[in-house]
């Protein structure tokens, strides 16, 4: 079915109040979101007098948001990062899903300290069509650290995953050429920063599904 919603030609942000954000076509030039402080392409809005500019999902991305990845509590929307403040533990953290850092804004349980970025709020829950691997459906979920079957950098904790077949992708590697295959092995940091993450997890009453390594 074909979607009719058109996104809105001007809007007002709490992170950019002074100026009308305007619906913009960036291209193939890619911007850098002053929202998630991230890089885009495509769609963004946009005030040219301030050279201001926001992915449209970061623009137009609810308040408040559950996710798979933290169902116990529905997460909100902050237009702006830790650690600016005078408060001590206002350190900038990492996106608990794609352990890069949070330089903008971000979708925060503060009680539990779970934060993600906005694009990986969005990320569904099961992909379909990978080009890496486009026989199955691959599900995003936490495992023990294993190299993506694309790139063969580590996936720390979140991957998109095909059970039968053995295959984990980082997010952004889902529509890798097959060709970039690379093996490496897991090193002994992460497992260990993996077995930290574990134990924050459980003692904060989330489940975690994790694959005991087969013992040949
Ligand atoms: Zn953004
Ligand atoms: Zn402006
Ligand atoms: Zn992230
Ligand atoms: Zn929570
Ligand atoms: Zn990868
Ligand atoms: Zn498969």
């Amino acid at each position: 079915m074909a979607n009719t919603s058109r996104p809105a030609r001007l809007i007002t942000h709490p992170t950019h109040s002074y100026h009308a954000l305007v619906l913009t076509a960036a291209g193939d030039n890619t911007f850098l979101c002053d929202g998630c402080r991230c890089h885009g392409s495509g769609l963004c809005y946009r005030c040219a007098r301030c050279d201001f500019n926001l992915h449209e999902h970061c623009a137009t991305c609810p308040p408040t948001l559950p996710s798979f990845a933290h169902p116990q509590h529905a997460l909100t929307l902050e237009p702006f990062p830790d650690g600016g403040g005078s408060s001590r533990d206002a350190a900038p953290r990492d996106c608990d899903l794609c352990r890069g850092p949070i330089k903008g804004m971000s979708y925060r349980c503060r009680p539990c300290g779970f934060h993600l970025h906005p694009t990986c709020a969005l990320l569904p829950p099961a992909a379909a069509g990978s080009a890496f691997h486009p026989e199955h459906v691959l599900a995003l979920v936490p495992a023990a650290p294993r190299p993506c079957s694309a790139c063969g950098k580590e996936c720390v904790v979140w991957r998109y995953r095909c059970d039968p077949c053995r295959i984990d992708l980082h997010p952004g590697c889902l529509h890798a050429a097959k060709s970039a295959v690379v093996v490496a092995r897991p090193t002994r940091r992460t497992a260990m920063r993996f077995g930290i993450e574990l134990g924050r997890r459980f003692r904060i009453g989330a489940t975690l599904t994790v694959d005991r390594p087969k013992v040949n």
